[in-house]
């Protein structure tokens, strides 16, 4: 059997074709179903529905043997910013160029961003990516205070609680509608295919198969 741990949304939606291109079908749809293991049309081949910050770890266990998840979350997970290295266990062959965003830090229109970091003064900055905005404020040489959040970090600078959020941006829709403005782009992100290192060596015919095929479908 083999076990791909994906989450619903972007990520599944995008993963489809790339399933296909391998002979793949997932039988049921995450959004109508409540099961947590889907079927495929091969009998050796299953999908697991977990949360996306999940997937590393039920990859890295061997919950599943593949997952596909943001660059993002990797690096939350351990994973260093140029992607060579991954949790301990995990082996990253691909990016798949799926669900590509941006990393960036917003602030409200009316803050004043470059006389804060100018000035030496503590920033405090909202964000579910806490080793991601850590880091790329050290390197600034910035202090900053950090608030975790697990969603909805739009909403930190309209009530107080930050001067900045670090999130995701796709279309940029989302900051405008809460009146942010995005002052840095820390870096791109896709998703990435991530093999438990134990299951490629025990499977490694049919998994060596799922990486080749997503490997000639990932768009140019
Ligand atoms: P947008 O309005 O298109 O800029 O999208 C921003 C919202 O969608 C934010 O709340 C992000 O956290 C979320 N988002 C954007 N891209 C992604 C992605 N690739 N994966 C997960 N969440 C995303």
């Amino acid at each position: 059997m083999i076990t791909l741990a994906l989450s619903k949304g972007r990520i599944f939606e995008e993963t489809m074709p790339l399933l296909r291109a391998a002979g793949i079908e997932v039988l049921e749809d995450p959004e109508k179903s409540r099961k947590l293991i889907l079927t495929t049309n091969q009998p050796n081949v299953r999908v697991l529905v977990v949360r996306a910050s999940d997937v590393p770890t039920y990859v890295q266990y061997g919950g599943a043997d593949l997952g596909i998840t943001g660059k993002d979350t990797l690096i939350e997970h351990g994973m260093d910013w140029s992607g060579t290295a991954g949790g301990s266990g995990l082996y990253q062959p691909l990016d798949l160029q799926i669900a590509k965003c941006r990393i960036s830090v917003a602030v409200r229109a009316d803050f004043d961003y470059a006389s804060a970091v100018k000035q030496g003064s503590r920033l405090k900055v909202a964000t579910k990516y806490v080793a991601i905005a850590r880091e790329f404020f050290a390197a600034k040489g910035v202090h900053v205070d950090l608030i975790k959040l697990y969603g909805s970090m739009e909403l930190a600078p309209l009530v107080g609680l930050s001067d900045a959020i670090v999130d995701l941006v796709s279309t940029g829709n989302t900051l405008k509608a809460n009146h942010l403005i995005e002052v840095e782009h820390i870096m791109d992100i896709s998703s990435r295919l991530v093999v438990n290192q134990a299951a490629l060596k025990l499977k490694q015919a049919p998994i060596r198969k799922i990486i080749d095929a997503f490997a000639s479908a990932i768009a140019p």
